[in-house]
């Protein structure tokens, strides 16, 4: 069965979003208060409308529960945004994303339940961040407050070594979950694996430890 989303909210985050999804070819309900926005979404979304997400007879109307994941994307209106969670939750939604501005925002939307809440700008801004500070990083996925999956390019240094050799689970506490070669990825690759130079290791562990690695060995 194709699962179904709704999108609330289609500002470049939402809207983006519900383009994904359509171009993956789900069914998704483009849901957003203003009708030049819906209207842009019309021939993009299996349904697009205009509706107030923060009354709950409106969202009733339009059958939300019955969606397999609701997307809360509304923008500046923090206020909406709490709100049309909220009636979501209470209305018995299964699985709910919300985008916070704040961490303040971010904790009422963790508070009152929503099951993934997202930061956009302040998770792009630290992958950024990553990026910028050394130029063998990648990418950047903060699993929690102190643990990431990071993407680090292999340079002369690692280049050459096994796994083993490296030593790095024993000296780092940090695991290789895959290595990404070319158009080929070894997933859980074994401890006697050679690292080559212009390999992508996809390394799992505590911030601070990944650090350590990251200044030691790049
Ligand atoms: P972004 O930062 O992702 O571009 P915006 O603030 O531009 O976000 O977009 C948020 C969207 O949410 C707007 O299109 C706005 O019309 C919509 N929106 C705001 N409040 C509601 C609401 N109560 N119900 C439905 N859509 C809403």
């Amino acid at each position: 069965m194709k699962r179904e989303f709704a999108v609330i909210g289609l500002g470049r985050f939402g809207g983006s979003i519900c383009e994904e999804l359509s171009q993956q070819g789900m069914q998704v309900m483009a849901i957003d208060s203003d009708e030049e926005r819906v209207n842009k979404f019309s021939s993009i979304a299996s349904h697009a409308v205009v509706a107030d997400a923060t009354d709950e007879l409106v969202l009733k109307s339009l059958g939300i529960r019955n969606f397999d994941h609701v997307i809360v994307a509304i923008g500046d209106d923090i206020q909406a945004s709490i709100l049309a969670t909220l009636i979501l939750k209470d209305l018995g939604v299964n699985k709910i994303t919300a985008k916070a501005q704040n961490d303040y925002h971010e904790k009422v939307l963790r508070k009152i339940g929503a099951d993934n809440v997202v930061h956009p700008e302040r998770d792009m801004g630290r992958r950024i961040a990553h990026n910028i500070i050394s130029k063998n990083v990648l990418d950047y996925l903060e699993l929690s407050d102190e643990h990431s999956i990071v993407e680090i390019a292999v340079n002369e240094k690692l280049g050459g070594k096994t796994i083993i050799g490296m030593n790095i689970r024993a000296k780092y506490g940090i695991n290789i979950v895959a290595i990404k070669r070319g158009n080929e990825i070894i997933v859980s690759p074994q401890a006697d694996e050679l690292i080559k130079i212009g390999d992508v290791l996809i390394v799992i562990g505590a911030d601070s430890d990944i650090n350590r690695f990251e200044k030691k060995v790049l």
